[in-house]
């Protein structure tokens, strides 16, 4: 069964998410499960974490899951930030944990001069301590557009990490849009698509893709310029979509939309029912 759903809005709750999950015919979806942008991420009253568990259940909206906020930097040199993001994506979890989502998909951030190694040394490090810390719940990387120092913009690497943490509560999200962005997915030929799958499975492992943010790219291939279009609208095209969703390792996933939508409110209905044709052919 195709899972196809976008990133929804919470505004004014989390419970509303699930009318905007409804309104855009998602059967999965993405939120946020505190601010993006604020390092304090208080845990959901029970009353409302159950309600929104029932719903999501009653609606058949599964899987459900969290974006971290984009504060978080497991590389970063300065001051306490690798510490402070740490103890972000443990309440990040322990949220995901309470509302009964699948998982937290987050950034690993920029690892500015430190050299690469130091660098994977050290988030290594912090997923393990998180991972021995809250026993419930699982982390999902998601591969980065590659400016700045960003970690994370080559299946190479998201690879050598994920095997080095060696949990299986740690998994892989490939955002279209940041593949293609940083240069790793820019021939969509059928050969190209098929050679892309296979470089995940032996790069990352066949079973840690749990999830795909499907967006298109206002900006060219190898622009390390993260700006996502809805699909088929922007540089990576429809055509080429119809390739990426015929391979059936990537139509299997969960798809979730992260574009700007018709009428730039987000993830819509019109984006969705893209997809789901594409699927379909
Ligand atoms: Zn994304």
């Amino acid at each position: 069964m195709l899972k196809i759903g976008g990133h929804v809005s919470t505004s004014g709750g989390i419970l509303n998410a699930i009318g905007e999950a409804n309104k855009i015919g998602a059967n999965t979806i993405q939120i946020f499960g505190a601010s993006p942008v604020q390092w304090k991420a208080p845990l959901p009253d029970k009353k409302i974490a159950d309600e929104f568990s029932a719903l999501s259940k009653k609606f058949e909206i599964n899987p459900v899951f969290l974006h971290a906020p984009y504060l978080i930097n497991l590389a970063s040199r300065k001051g306490n930030m690798a510490v402070i993001s740490k103890e972000l994506l443990k309440k990040h979890l322990e949220i995901a944990n309470s509302i009964g989502a699948y998982g937290v998909i987050f950034h690993i951030g920029s690892r500015g001069q430190r050299p690469q190694k130091e660098a994977e040394e050290l988030i290594v490090k912090e997923l393990k301590e998180i991972f021995s810390v809250v026993k419930n719940g699982k982390l999902i990387v998601e591969n980065s557009a590659g400016a700045g120092n960003l970690v994370g913009s080559s299946i190479e690497e998201v690879g050598s990490i994920v095997k080095k943490v060696g949990e299986k509560r740690l998994g892989f999200c490939l955002d279209t849009a940041h593949a293609f962005e940083s240069g790793i997915l820019a021939d969509f030929s059928k050969k190209g698509v098929s050679d892309f799958a296979k470089k995940i499975h032996d790069f990352i492992g066949k079973e840690k893709l749990w999830v795909i943010h499907l967006n298109d790219s206002k900006t060219p291939a190898g622009s390390n310029k993260d700006r996502h279009e809805n699909i088929g609208q922007g540089k990576i095209g429809e055509d080429n979509f119809h390739n990426f969703l015929a391979e059936k390792f990537f139509c299997s996933k969960p798809l979730i939309l992260e574009v700007p939508g018709y009428d730039d409110n987000g993830p819509d209905k019109k984006n969705v029912e893209i997809v789901k044709k594409m699927c379909q052919n």
